[in-house]
């Protein structure tokens, strides 16, 4: 199994899921280096509803299999669809719905999906934020470790290494907040936020590992990414 090592030896680690398919591997082998991550379901952009719970419901099942906590975030489609067609660097919405995937509108959409985990780990004190994005080869590897870096530049640098911290302000036109104990729901309040981790969670086998996991656990694998925009492409 591939041996990992958290960002400054942390052993806190909020994973942002996907769904289970990319999630599989992932999680077995955190689980495997004595990792036991908080399970963070943020995909507002699923569409239809009944496919975001079908998706969810078949992470549940495996995460309950592994003894691993999974939270899901508010659905709020809407919220999405109005950050990701955002009009921005000069393109229109009919420009950002029809790119393609690996587009502009998918580098808003991560950001939009990691920047609720990003607050919620801020304000749950989880220090490493990393995500199941990152072990799917439709994606953009680049696109993914940006969204996480700019996700936690937002909210401020790390609370994992002392004297390397200070309190980050919300800023811009991102989506609200998460629900969460221990913290602020304002947009404007100062959080600390999480270290970003740009693991590559298709190295060291983990990608064959996927496929095999898929099998074993006869997960519902989908056909598309999960947008509106991504059923036609
Ligand atoms: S194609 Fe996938 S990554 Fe891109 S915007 Fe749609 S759901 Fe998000």
């Amino acid at each position: 199994m591939l041996k990992i090592e958290v960002p400054g030896g942390e052993s806190k680690v909020l994973l942002h899921s996907c769904c289970a398919p990319c999630s599989g591997a992932v999680l077995e082998c955190l689980v495997a280096n004595d990792i036991r991550p908080v399970v963070f379901f943020s995909n507002s952009n699923i569409v239809p509803f009944e496919e975001y719970e079908l998706r969810l419901r078949e992470l549940r099942r495996y995460c309950e299999a592994l003894g691993v906590r999974l939270v899901e975030d508010e659905y709020d489609h809407q919220a999405w669809l109005n950050f990701v067609l955002d009009t921005h660097e000069g393109l229109s919405k009919e420009e950002l719905a029809a790119a393609p995937e690996r587009g502009p509108r998918c580098l808003r959409c991560f950001k939009f999906r990691l920047l609720r985990a990003a607050q919620y780990a801020a304000q749950n004190h989880i220090p490493v934020l990393t995500t199941t994005l990152a072990s799917s080869r439709w994606k953009s590897l680049e696109q993914v470790d940006a969204a996480g870096a700019w996700v936690c530049s937002v909210l401020g640098p790390t609370v994992a290494s002392e004297g390397n911290a200070r309190p980050g302000v919300f800023e811009g036109t991102a989506p609200q907040s998460p629900g969460g104990a221990g913290g602020s729901d304002s947009a404007t309040a100062p959080v600390l936020g999480p270290t970003w981790w740009p693991q590559n969670w298709r190295k060291g086998g983990l990608q064959p590992r996927r496929a095999e996991i898929i099998k074993e656990q006869n997960f519902y694998n989908q056909d598309f990414c999960g947008c509106e925009f991504s059923k036609h492409q």
